[in-house]
């Protein structure tokens, strides 16, 4: 039986004592669940929502959709459970994305172990108990062996600072924490602002429904069609019998989702025969174009191509030649904010309800009660949507408070920017480990393979520790210093430095300038985390002892 929502929130008991305290219940969360559970291990989850499914639940706006085809998008671990579930499409909705969820934690009766509208509020290692103390923010705390923070890299929201917000009289919210029941936009006078992933599959489908919507844009995005369609039976039923294969190939691939490498460079081929495969690439749709020559990630001409390519088919596609010169995105090369999958993205700016407003040349001075101020005057609107994206990767894991030993705090470790080894752990916090955390391939991958990556190396050095009566384990200064300095050397040789992105923290005011995921490739990750523990756990230093948790 699939459960509606778990809105029987039941709160933490003062003091309640467990082996591991596992903090969200979404894809990575759940799984993190499954396997310390199956170790034999106490563990409790507890998640902010009342529901599961993370990023799938909280990010239910219109248009909400993942940007990997849900044959590869989907958990690996059980063979039963990837052949019983079937994907109406290709691209998957929010809403059958948070079925999904709902249909694994019920299929390995996950919720009896999750404390559903549960915050953690504060975290502190106590080096007497060899063991965490975890607050939270109904006044519960826990004593565990071990944390392991399964926050998710893009859940804690960005909204900007804007002077008179408090006093507009409209509604707004962030695509991030859309109201569960939805909202009825029609009729409605609607703001958009923001154009990243979440602006650019919200803003087709809102202009549908509002009586007018305004877009306010700062930085022009790259965005490609995806294409969506249902999921063909046929191709249903051929990729199953062999999925253990495709399973395979996405695992030992760069991005966590195979495609063949391309032969040739872009720059090797005649400017027609480049434009004609660029064609062929756009109408297959999502990575089609990313997939015709070698090089178009890695060497700016060649990224140059391809990016022109993108500002001719804007110009082609939007019929008003400001608007269409307006969306061009410049300045940086493709792919180095995340590029956008979308459906009739630029065809909506030719709609007559749809206005573009460009904030590079006009910015918002104020919030105003009606609505919002630039130079070109007021503008009116009954719902603002924030699309302004979040305080990525570090975010979320500073807002949970944590001190390690010694009272070293997290916030004052990560000053300069993150510092981990292999994105799975810090030194100076024993035993917390890090589901896709800063200083891993996480969000330049497809996400639930990144996932159950970090879920089987976390618990098989649990396991591990257990077996040999090991009780603490943290990452070693020299190992973190040298990941850390890996991490940064490898972002160097990319082009993703040319680009003011998320990646980098540059769109939170005050946030430290540090390219936070690793950008190696998920394959060769894969490789050095195999290697650390067939070394046992080189990198890592471990005491032996006993445990008062
Ligand atoms: P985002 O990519 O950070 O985009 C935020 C947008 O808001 C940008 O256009 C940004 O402009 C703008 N913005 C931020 N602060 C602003 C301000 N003060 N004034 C005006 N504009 C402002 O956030 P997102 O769209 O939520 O996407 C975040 C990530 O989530 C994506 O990159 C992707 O990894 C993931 N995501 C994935 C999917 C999917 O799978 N389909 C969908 C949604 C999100 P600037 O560029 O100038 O900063």
């Amino acid at each position: 039986m699939e459960s509606e929502g778990r809105s029987a929130t039941k709160a933490a008991e003062p003091l309640t004592r467990w082996d591991a305290v596992v903090v969200g219940a979404g894809f990575a969360g759940m799984y993190m669940l499954y396997r310390l559970r199956a170790l034999g291990l106490r563990v409790t989850v507890l998640e902010t929502g009342d529901d599961v499914g993370g990023t799938w639940y909280w990010n239910c706006y219109p248009g909400a959709r993942v940007d990997v085809p849900s044959l590869n998008y989907s958990y690996s671990f059980s063979p039963d459970l990837q052949q019983e579930w079937s994907w109406p499409e290709v691209y998957s909705s929010q809403p059958d994305l948070l079925r999904y969820a709902r249909h694994v934690a019920d299929r390995f009766d996950l919720p009896r172990d999750i404390q559903f509208g549960t915050t953690v509020s504060r975290a502190d290692y106590d080096e007497d108990a060899s063991a965490w103390v975890v607050h939270t923010d109904a006044g519960g705390r826990m004593l565990a062996q071990y944390l392991i923070a399964a926050v998710g890299c893009l859940s804690a929201t960005n909204v900007p600072d804007y002077q008179g917000l408090d006093h507009f009289e409209g509604e707004w919210y962030h695509t991030g924490r859309w109201p569960k029941g939805g909202v009825d936009l029609s009729g409605q006078r609607v703001a958009v602002i923001g154009t990243g992933s979440s602006g650019v599959q919200a803003i087709p489908v809102i202009a549908e429904q509002a009586a007018h919507l305004h877009v306010f844009q700062r930085t022009p995005n790259y965005s490609i069609p995806t294409y969506n369609a249902p999921l063909d039976p046929d191709v249903e039923r051929e990729w199953k019998q062999i999925y253990a294969e495709h399973r395979d190939r996405d695992h030992n691939s760069a991005g966590g989702i195979y495609f063949p490498t391309p032969e040739r460079s872009a720059l090797d081929v005649e400017p027609e025969e480049r434009q004609r495969l660029f064609e062929e690439g756009w109408q297959k749709g999502a990575f089609g174009m990313m997939q015709t020559f070698n090089d178009l990630r890695t060497d700016l001409r060649a990224n140059d191509t391809v990016a022109d390519f993108v500002r001719q088919q804007i110009k082609r596609i939007v019929k008003d030649p400001i608007v269409a010169e307006t969306l061009c995105p410049t300045g940086y090369p493709l792919g180095t904010k995340r590029l956008c999958m979308d459906t009739n993205y630029f065809q909506t700016f030719n709609r007559p309800n749809v206005t573009l407003v460009d904030l590079r040349a006009h910015p918002i001075l104020e919030m105003t009660p009606t609505g919002l101020r630039t130079d070109q005057g007021p503008y009116e609107f009954d719902v603002i949507v924030f699309a302004t994206g979040y305080d990525a990767m570090t975010g979320p894991l500073l807002r949970m408070n944590i001190t390690g030993r010694s009272g070293y705090r997290l916030a004052e470790k990560w000053q300069d920017g993150p510092r981990t080894y292999l994105g799975l752990g810090m030194a100076g916090f024993p035993n917390l480990f890090t589901i896709t955390g800063p200083g891993s391939p996480s969000v330049l991958t497809n996400m639930i393979v990144s996932i159950e990556q970090h879920v089987d190396f976390i618990a098989e050095m649990i396991d591990n520790m257990r077996r040999r009566a090991v009780t603490r384990i943290e990452p070693d200064e020299a190992a973190e210093d040298a990941w850390v300095a890996h991490v940064y050397e490898v972002s160097q040789k990319t082009l993703y430095k040319y680009a003011e992105s998320w990646y980098l923290g540059a769109n939170i005011a005050g946030k430290p300038r540090v390219f936070m995921p690793y950008v190696g490739g998920l394959n060769a990750y894969r490789r050095r985390c195999d290697q650390v523990a067939a070394r046992g756990y080189e990198g890592f230093v471990v005491t032996a002892g006993s445990v008062h948790a």
